[in-house]
Formats: structure tokens, sequence, C-alpha cells
């Protein structure tokens, strides 16, 4: 076992308790009425990474929530730089949506915690917040480290584009990663090379707003599915199909 390692172990129930704090702070980006709460995970985070021992750490506005930079220079000049991406927003949650404990209590289950974020993405952000933790604590860093956590992934990441622009000089790395993954076991972790983007388009049909009579009004009134079979050749063919 490594020095980093055995530091992490030693240190797992304070590094549990941390996530858990995090957990509580509902960082809704989406909605407005959470704005405050969003931008005190972010100064959650900037604490943490400057108790971690972060050399240069600053809370960054953008035009909704702030970026959360901290930088580590330890490893020198000659040691490679990793750069990792995370984002420390969730979406909303409540009791309504099916929850079984409260969404901004986290509550421990069999070993597992369940909470909004528990898995997207705040138990990543702690993650890569408490590796580099028991890297610099043991003196063990092979690598210069910057952590990029944002604030506004769940609404779409529009901020990001003109942050990275702005911030190019100082984002330099020789390797990037984005910690906002899975893993399809917990003995086995993931790195995935490549994602798909996402493509989409909405077409809303507006129909009757009851069910009308086949005899009277079939053939003069169309349904929703019948109006968009007719506007779309393709999906007439995939209906067909
Ligand atoms: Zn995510």
């Amino acid at each position: 076992m490594t020095a980093a390692s055995a530091y992490a172990q030693s240190n797992f129930n304070r590094f549990s308790d941390q996530l858990k704090e995090l957990l509580c702070i509902p960082s809704i980006s989406t909605l407005p009425a959470h704005h405050a709460d969003v931008e005190r995970a972010a100064a959650w985070i900037a604490d943490d990474m400057r108790r971690i021992g972060f050399h240069t750490v600053e809370i960054i506005p953008t035009k909704w929530h702030p970026v959360v930079l901290g930088e580590w220079m330890g490893a020198g000049k000659d040691a490679p730089t990793v750069l990792v991406y995370g984002h420390y927003d969730v979406q909303p949650a409540e009791m309504a949506d099916g929850w079984h404990t409260p969404p901004f209590e986290p509550t421990e289950k069999d070993g597992k915690i369940f909470a909004r974020g528990a898995i997207d993405s705040k138990s990543n952000v702690m993650a890569q917040l408490k590796a580099a933790e028991s890297l610099i604590a043991t003196g063990t860093a092979p690598c210069n480290i910057k952590l990029l956590f944002e604030g506004d992934e769940e609404t779409t990441s529009e901020n990001m584009n003109t942050f990275v622009t702005a911030h190019r000089e100082r984002l330099q790395a020789d390797v990037v990663a984005i910690c906002d993954g899975s893993m399809s076991d917990r003995e086995q972790p993931d790195l995935a090379y490549g994602l798909r983007g996402v493509v989409c388009m909405e077409l809303e049909v507006w129909g009757p707003k009851q069910d009308v009579h086949s005899g009277h009004y079939g053939g003069t009134v169309h349904n929703p599915i019948q109006a968009l079979r007719r506007s779309s050749p393709s999906c007439t063919t995939r209906m067909a199909a």
C-alpha cells in the first residue's frame, strides 16, 4: 500500500463526514432560489482546498454560478500537470419525486450514502479533493494538480466555453480528466476515453383535449400521433416498419 493510500484509509471516516457535509448543501443550479446555496457549496470546496494546501485557490464568478479553481504546483516545473474537471451543482430533488429519505439529508444504508448529488457528482468531486489531499499530505504527488469545479453543469455548462477561453493560460496541463462519470462496480474504477454528445429536438403536437368519437370525427380530426406521422416521411417509414 502506498503512503497516500494508507493516509486515505486512515482518514476514511473524516472524508466520509466531509462528503455528507457537502451533500447537505442544496446546490441546485437550475433554481434561482438556490443561488446562495450553490455559492455556499463553492465556498465549502474552496475552504477545503485551502486546508489541504493548494497554493492558489480562487472562486471565479461567471454569468451564473462560480467556478472553483485550485492549483498545487509543488511537483515542480518539470513534472507533468494534471487538470481535473468536475461539477458541484445538482438537479432539483423533492420527496414527492419518489425519494425514500430527504434528498439533502444524507442517509447511510447498507454501506451506501443516499442523497441528491451522492453520485452525480459530489462523490467524484470529493474523490479528487481527497486524492489530492492524500498525495500532498504524504509528500508523494508525482504531478502538479489543478482542480476545476463548476456550478453550472446541470444547466448545460453554458459558461464553460467562455471560462476556458478567458483562462487558457491558467488551465495549461499535460492531461485533462473529467471526473463526472460512473463506475460499473465499486471494485472496478472506469476510465472512459470518449463520450457522445447529446443531440435532441422537441416537437410539440396539440390535439383535442378529450377523446373524440371515431364514427363522428374519424378522418376529419387527426389525433397527435397521426399528425406526427404525416409530418415526417422518416417517421412514417419507422412507424410502418
Ligand atoms: Zn454530472
